[in-house]
């Protein structure tokens, strides 16, 4: 079996990846979202090891010390780590995985996986980020002025990443992604893998 492809998908708070990856694993078979872990407070609605693993600061730095984390990084005051176990258990079972991570947790794990594909989401206007973050009614005014502060600086790392996708209307952002990741499990080297048996047939 063909190792899985993992994909990094980042964007600035509020420009929508969250709700365009649940769209994608709900519609696409054999890809799955790695659930990161966080010192932050759960939301309204959110749910412990389906959103995030709520964990406290101690036991965040916890498993940092041990090496639990493939990536991890501090982004509005909060650390948000992902599991290096998991991920790489999945792979092997040949599964997809979609790290939803900020830009310097992209940066890390590029370094390590440099076979990683990675995707950057933007929002149509800052008008519409703003309204989104607003418009998701999770967070409180000052959370909210400070994502915003925060997004140009994370939008100018839109460079690092393979793919830019913007995200106007979702139902087009959406088959964006799809394309991304169905021409990643086209490529030659993986198709070569899964239809030995066909090719060997075809070529005899
Ligand atoms: P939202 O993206 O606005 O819904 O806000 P979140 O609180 O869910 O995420 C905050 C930031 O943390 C975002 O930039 C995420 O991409 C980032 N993030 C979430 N999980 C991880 C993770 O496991 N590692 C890293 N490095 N960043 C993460
Ligand atoms: P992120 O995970 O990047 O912070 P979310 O997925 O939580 O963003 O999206 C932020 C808000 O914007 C949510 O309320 C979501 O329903 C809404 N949203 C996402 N994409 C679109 C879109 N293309 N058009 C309109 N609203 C959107
Ligand atoms: P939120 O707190 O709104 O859920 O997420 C805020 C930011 O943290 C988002 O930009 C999200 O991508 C990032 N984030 C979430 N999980 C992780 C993670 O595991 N690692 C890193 N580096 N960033 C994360």
């Amino acid at each position: 079996m063909s190792r899985g492809t993992l994909f990094i998908v980042a964007a600035p708070s509020g420009a929508g990846k969250t709700s365009l990856v649940k769209a994608l694993v709900d519609s696409c078979p054999q890809i799955l979202v790695s659930v990161s872990h966080t010192t932050r407070a759960a939301r309204p609605g959110e749910r412990e090891g389906v959103d995030y693993h709520f964990v406290t600061a101690d036991q965040f730095q916890s498993m940092a010390d041990r090496g639990a984390f493939l990536e991890h990084a501090e982004v509005f005051g909060n650390r948000y780590g992902t599991s290096q176990q998991w991920v790489e258990e999945r792979l092997q079972a040949g599964e997809d995985v979609i790290l939803e991570i900020d830009w310097q947790g992209g940066a890390q794990v590029r370094r390590l996986m440099p076979d990683a594909v990675s995707v950057f989401i933007l929002p149509p206007s800052r008008e519409t980020l703003e309204q989104r973050l607003q418009g998701r009614g999770q967070d409180d005014a000052s959370v909210i002025a400070g994502r915003m502060a925060e997004a140009v600086s994370e939008m100018t790392h839109y460079v690092e990443f393979d793919y830019l996708v913007v995200n106007d209307c979702f139902e087009t952002a959406l088959g964006d992604l799809r394309s991304i990741i169905i021409a990643r499990r086209l490529r030659l080297q993986v198709q070569r893998e899964k239809h030995q048996q066909l090719l060997t047939q075809l070529l005899s």
